[in-house]
């Protein structure tokens, strides 16, 4: 059986946590953020365990489509320079309270999605600076 996990995720620019013990998902807490798709805007909570795909959200997302997510604490945009590997659809980042990032495809149906962590060879540490994940930083 593939083992899981749950994260705890904060918002890379306030560094407020993320996590909404309230509604749990997957019987643990969810990561909350805002959504917005076109000119619609709400909020979404996503699975904190990693590799679901299971969310809620009061807008209904149609599949393929490329949405934007915010912190629902400062209101910045969550997302990187890197294009999704398959999709290329902009690549969101979470960062993990622990260390390290989580990384998603912002369009719905697409389940690509990883974890950087920050011990990292100098090489590493090139390809970061390189796509922009450090652009808050600067
Ligand atoms: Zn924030
Ligand atoms: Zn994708």
């Amino acid at each position: 059986m593939e083992q899981l996990f749950s994260l705890n995720v904060k918002c890379p620019y306030c560094e407020k946590s993320l996590m909404d013990p309230e509604n749990k998902i997957n019987d643990k807490p969810s990561i909350l953020l805002k959504i917005e798709i076109d000119d619609k805007s709400s909020f979404i909570r996503l699975s904190s365990i990693y590799g679901s795909y299971n969310h809620k959200s009061d807008l209904s997302i149609p599949e393929r489509v490329i949405a934007r997510f915010y912190c629902p604490h400062c209101d910045r945009q969550l997302v990187t320079k890197m294009e999704c590997e398959e999709c290329r659809a902009p690549m969101v980042s979470l960062n993990v309270i622990k260390g390290g990032k989580v990384i998603i495809c912002s369009r719905k149906g697409c389940k690509k999605h990883y974890i950087a962590f920050e011990e990292l060879s100098p090489s590493h540490k090139k390809f970061y600076s390189d796509n922009g994940l450090e652009q808050n930083q600067s």
